[in-house]
């Protein structure tokens, strides 16, 4: 089998790529939802990878991998890995995890960190109430990860958050040392999301990146005996184009609250210092950024080995992206907690798809299907209504 194409369409915000190959079967990927931006640099690869046999997949990755970078960068190679691994899965009649190692698991754990809800300010009842709405969701959630502090824009929306002149210029950061003010109305929050949460919801964190190494431990002290489920990228993280391991080994041995991050990192290889450092405690890579579904494979198993537990990233992932985490999250080790659930976005995503429904969560969990491949595919009529002029001949040949 041969790759004749790779195509790239915007729909709904999200670069979806399709490979065709000269025996009918193709192949399906998607990159986060808000970045239509990544056409052109998928597209770059276009040229790479036409007449390649798709379904060795890894002798194909090895001509393109080394062409991506951390996030946003690493998304086009991780859509074009995924929509391999949805060619090989379909030539042989089998579902993707069948391919990388088959489940060990029917169902598969998810938490939220997506489904939000219009928050009336920053207050304590505030989160509350948001945490509240969320729990009252119908997947019934069994963990919800609720963004603060720099993560939530504090520094622009929080007075005297920080010792730092706020920048809220679209996706600046901003970073620096927390005040007694601000450090207390972080804590004021969490305790009012926990208190909702009760024994029943695990509460997570996004709670950076922008921490300085004293503050992120000052934080993880404060909340032991808590039982948070992890802080999140309280010092790098998102788009922080670097790992420094070396700052979160300042924190992690020092407390008992699970600290969490790299949702933004590239490759197995950025990954190393991080897991034989045990630099973290849990790991979050987003299939759609860190280079695909083998590659999150290999970090899981690494991680494992060194005690590191596993929850990918993951709410723009699309429903194609949905797709790909069911299939990997069926075959990770036993390290595995969840990964973050992405939605149809917008709600007519589920209209031009067939294989995941807009109730597909009963219980925080997704049971595991056997569809070949990925097993989502396009209704063809319907989605070619969303298609724009320049993309229009996407499904084509
Ligand atoms: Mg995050």
């Amino acid at each position: 089998m041969k790759i004749t194409d790779l195509k790239c369409a915007i729909i709904g915000g999200s670069a979806v790529i399709r490979i065709t190959t000269d025996e009918g079967i193709d192949g399906l990927g998607q990159g986060e939802t808000p970045k239509p931006y990544l056409k052109p640099m998928v597209m770059f690869y276009r040229d790479m990878i036409i007449g390649k046999d798709p379904t060795d997949v890894e002798r194909v990755m090895l001509g393109i991998r080394r062409m991506g970078a951390f996030k946003p960068w690493g998304t086009a190679v991780s859509a074009i890995e995924m929509a391999l691994w949805d060619i090989a899965g379909k030539a042989l009649g089998v579902p993707v995890y069948k391919l990388l190692g088959g489940k060990v698991r029917d169902k598969v754990q998810v938490y939220n960190g997506n489904i939000r809800f219009e928050m009336n300010g920053n207050e304590p009842e505030d989160y509350a109430e948001e945490i509240r709405k969320e729990i009252n969701a119908p997947q019934g959630f069994s963990i919800i990860k609720q963004a603060v502090g720099f993560h939530d824009g504090w520094a622009g929306k929080v007075d005297n958050f920080y010792y730092g002149t706020p920048e809220t210029l679209r996706r600046h950061p901003n970073r620096g040392t927390i005040t007694r003010k601000g450090f207390n109305h972080l804590m004021a929050c969490i305790e009012a999301m926990l208190e909702v949460c009760g024994d029943d919801v695990a509460l997570a964190l996004d709670c950076g990146p922008g921490m300085t190494v004293p503050d992120a431990l000052k934080l993880a002290r404060a909340l032991e005996g808590e039982n948070i489920m992890w802080l999140e990228d309280m010092i790098t993280g998102d788009y922080t184009p670097y790992v420094l391991a070396d700052l979160y080994k300042q924190v992690t041995p020092y407390t008992t609250t699970p600290i969490h991050t790299g949702e933004q990192i590239y490759l197995r290889q950025n990954f190393v210092e991080l897991i034989e450092t045990s630099a973290v405690n849990i790991l979050g890579p987003d299939p759609a950024d860190v280079g695909g579904l083998a590659e999150m494979k290999f970090i899981a198993e690494y991680a494992d080995l060194h005690g590191i537990m596993f929850a990918p990233h993951g709410r723009f992932d699309g429903l194609i992206g949905l797709a790909a985490h069911v299939q990997l999250a069926a075959s990770l080790p036993d390290n595995y907690i969840a990964f973050e659930l992405p939605n149809g976005d917008p709600d007519w995503w589920y209209d031009i798809t067939e294989g995941i429904s807009a109730d597909i969560v009963k219980d925080s969990h997704i049971e595991v299907w056997d569809r070949p491949g990925l097993g989502i595919t396009f209704i063809e009529d319907e989605a070619k209504n969303y298609l724009s002029e320049e993309d229009a001949d996407f499904f084509e040949a």
